[in-house]
């Protein structure tokens, strides 16, 4: 591992100040210390925020909620509030990673862990995202796990994680403190980005900005669904999975908000799909109709062709079990 600075810091403006000149933060370390292992990431200093006092989680005065940014996902998954009002993020948060790796996993953390592309991790191969310019290994490569919806010729790499997934379908925002002290706050759904021309940009954090907390907007009824379809039923990514919080009311849907994961650069949500479904009878032609919409500009990249029908049937599958009804066999 290359040698690098050290630091720890009291309070979170000391933090962001000490990393505005491009340190980079440490606080679970999940998947930052493997980067820096295997020396994918190699910084010249890091900065411990596990001091900051940011692990609360706590009602907010609108109804909502605030996660601290160092609220371990194990904790987050565990609150009983987030247990009952946001459902879906509480089981979005168990699907992912290992017991192990959710006690010490956080809630900033893991919004920016870093891709599982296997040729980002390989130091040997082509990869635009870890040397920008080099080129892309996977697009002819073995990409079974790689995107179908928002890849660019740079990149094709998906986001690996879960519980934004669920976020992003809750309409949560993420609180961040600038290296100027200023606060900003933006929706989950714009914290991650394509990769269009700069993979190596997982997300829009500027050096030294800092993530204090993630904030949910009051709860919305309804059925709150977590499906991951993965290759083996615990400590794997996700090859497709939705998201979903879905009210149904005299036979109509009412409220649809849905989030896909593993298709895309970053965590998937499409208004069109929603709107297809909103105000609608459910039926399975319907589901059929929000999946085309879904999925009208999917490319498979060879060996992942496959994700193309397999989320159309596990969005069919989420949209049957939120209201009701039988999924086809
Ligand atoms: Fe690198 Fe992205 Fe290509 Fe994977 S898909 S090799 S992360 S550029």
């Amino acid at each position: 591992m290359k040698p690098f600075d050290y630091v720890r810091p009291n309070d979170a403006a000391g933090a962001a100040g000490a990393a505005a000149k491009g340190a980079t933060f440490i606080a679970g370390g999940t998947n930052l210390l493997d980067l820096m292992k295997l020396e994918i990431m190699t910084p010249d200093r890091l900065v411990d925020i596990n001091r900051l006092d940011m692990t609360e989680i706590s009602e907010r005065e609108n109804g909502g909620v605030r996660i601290g940014a160092l609220a371990t996902n194990s904790d987050c998954a565990a609150n009983p509030v987030i247990r009952r009002d946001y459902a879906v993020l509480a089981r979005a948060i168990l699907a992912g990673a290992s017991g192990q790796l959710r006690n010490k996993a956080t809630t900033g953390g893991n919004l920016c862990q870093r891709t599982r592309c296997y040729f980002f991790y390989d130091p040997a191969m082509p990869c635009n995202k870890r040397e920008p310019g080099s080129g892309c290994r996977a697009k002819d490569g073995f990409n079974r796990i790689h995107a179908i919806l928002g890849a660019s010729e740079s990149c094709i790499a998906t986001y690996p994680g879960d519980m934004a997934v669920a976020m992003t379908a809750l309409d949560a925002e993420v609180e961040i403190l600038t290296a100027n002290s200023e606060i900003r706050t933006l929706p989950v759904a714009d914290f991650h980005r394509c990769p269009g021309d700069q993979p190596q940009k997982d997300n829009v954090l500027e050096p030294g900005d800092l993530i204090t907390a993630v904030t949910l907007p009051p709860p919305v009824q309804g059925r709150h669904i977590y499906r991951k379809v993965r290759d083996r039923s615990s400590y794997a990514f996700a090859l497709v999975s939705v998201a979903a919080v879905i009210r149904v009311e005299s036979k109509m849907i009412a409220h649809a908000a849905l989030a896909f994961g593993g298709l895309a650069h970053k965590p998937w949500r499409d208004a069109a799909v929603e709107k297809a479904l909103t105000g609608q009878a459910p039926s399975l032609a319907l589901f059929d109709k929000a999946a085309d919409i879904l999925l009208s500009d999917a490319k498979g990249q060879g060996d992942n062709d496959f994700k193309i029908p397999l989320t159309r049937r596990t969005l069919t599958a989420v949209l049957a079990e939120a209201c009701g009804m039988e999924a086809p066999a």
